[in-house]
């Protein structure tokens, strides 16, 4: 049984270590002139792998639960330890290699795929043809190769070039698409805070009703807001965009979440009390790029500068694009797939290229690992997951 697995990255290696270790021969074919290379740069390098609690944090949960169902988070940890990786996770279940090392994920991966006698073909997949026996034939840019199985794992235009897969699935299977754990572009940014970087609690407003909120950095940009809370509200947006759901954004935060309300109105008005003047009014409060921004919305009276601080909205322009993205939501519809991935046309599909997206936190890593897992049948699961 031959399988061609067309990309090599998380959801393409896996998928191929695992259907070597089940005794198929394997042919993976990478556009890019090595494997991995997205997967080098995930985690900031660190590579975050997956999630201990993945409950809740997809686009699609009931799917992805499905799928947990079959490959558990302790599977996978098991999975990863059987070809070396070896991982940890920190307090709050983000799961990453004991190296903190992205490279050494990728080194794994790919000696593990050699070693099984996995073929790893630099080329570009065009086309993929069904033949009348029930085999397939996989056209690159070099050579066409025969198989007996194709599987889909090219990921998304996220941060690389996906090149057109219109030869390989039909457009109807794809719903639309857009770039999703991005930073935001918010409307007439304040220049001011350009460059600070603050810890606090950042809540999407939907057509002025807060519909999430995160705890985490928020790094101020000159068009715009940016950090792993912000990427996390971003993913809202983007799933909204991909269902064809219009609405107007606002992101409320606290600028001084430190301070409780009342703390702040009772040290302010002191101070305006005592005569201190307004450019020495928040000293020892706020930053004094925040403290430059509220003094910029000219409040005098000391409730509504307080309502200020705590409330903070800033207007959602737009999401940045795709080369600024760490993943995209939308792709091919979850529910074409059979339950070993199987589409329609017979071709797998498995990890980004799929309407599945997570939040941040190794939650797309562990999609991309489990979907690939479950292209294979379940009586296999003790051999993929053994040494
Ligand atoms: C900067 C960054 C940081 C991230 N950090 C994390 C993190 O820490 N944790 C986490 O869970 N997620 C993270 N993500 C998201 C995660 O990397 C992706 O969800 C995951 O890599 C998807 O895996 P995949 O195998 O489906 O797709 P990819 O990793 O995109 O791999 C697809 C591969 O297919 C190749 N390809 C495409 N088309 C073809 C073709 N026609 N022929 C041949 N080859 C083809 C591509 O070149 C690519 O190598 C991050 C993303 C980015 C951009």
């Amino acid at each position: 049984m031959v399988r061609v697995v067309i990309g090599g990255g998380m959801s393409g290696l896996v998928c191929a270590i695992a259907s070597a270790k089940c005794g198929h021969s394997v042919i993976l074919l990478e556009q890019n002139s090595r494997v991995g290379k997205k997967l080098s740069a995930t985690g900031n390098g660190k590579c975050n792998l997956y999630n201990v609690a993945p409950q809740g944090c997809y686009n699609d949960n009931q799917f992805v639960q499905g799928l947990l169902a079959r490959y558990s988070v302790d599977d996978v940890k098991q999975f990863f330890n059987s070809i070396g990786i070896f991982t940890y996770a920190d307090s709050i279940g983000r799961a990453y290699p004991i190296t903190d090392n992205a490279n050494s994920v990728v080194d794994c991966l790919r000696s593990v795929a050699s070693k099984l006698g996995v073929a790893i073909f630099n080329q570009t997949a065009l086309a993929v043809r069904p033949n009348k026996d029930g085999t397939y034939a996989v056209t690159t840019n070099v050579h066409t190769h025969l198989c007996n199985e194709v599987v889909l794992a090219c990921g998304s235009g996220s941060q690389a070039n996906l090149p057109s897969l219109s030869q390989i699935v039909p457009q109807s299977y794809f719903t639309s698409t857009s770039p999703s754990l991005v930073p935001i572009k918010i409307s007439n940014m304040p220049k001011m805070v350009n460059g600070l970087r603050l810890k606090t609690t950042v809540k999407l407003l939907q057509d002025g009703q807060a519909v999430c909120s995160r705890d985490g950095e928020v790094q101020f940009k000159d068009y715009g807001l940016s950090g792993i809370c912000i990427m996390d509200l971003s993913a809202h947006i983007a799933r909204n965009h991909v269902a064809g759901r219009n609405h107007t954004y606002q992101i409320e935060m606290d600028l001084c979440p430190r301070l409780s309300e009342a703390q702040l109105i009772d040290e302010l008005t002191n101070r305006i009390l005592q005569g201190v003047p307004t450019s020495q009014l928040f000293y020892g409060i706020l930053h004094n790029k925040v403290a430059e921004l509220v003094m910029s919305f000219g409040k005098t009276e000391v409730a509504n500068i307080v309502k200020l601080i705590k409330n903070c909205t800033f207007t959602v322009d737009r999401l940045l694009g795709y080369e600024m993205s760490q993943v995209t939501a939308g792709g091919i519809k979850t529910d074409l797939l059979s339950s070993n991935m199987q589409l329609p046309n017979g071709v797998y599909a498995v990890g980004e290229v799929l309407n599945v997206d997570g939040n941040c936190g190794g939650y797309n890593l562990l999609f991309a690992t489990i979907s690939a897992l479950c292209t294979l049948p379940q009586t296999n699961k003790e051999t993929i997951l053994s040494k």
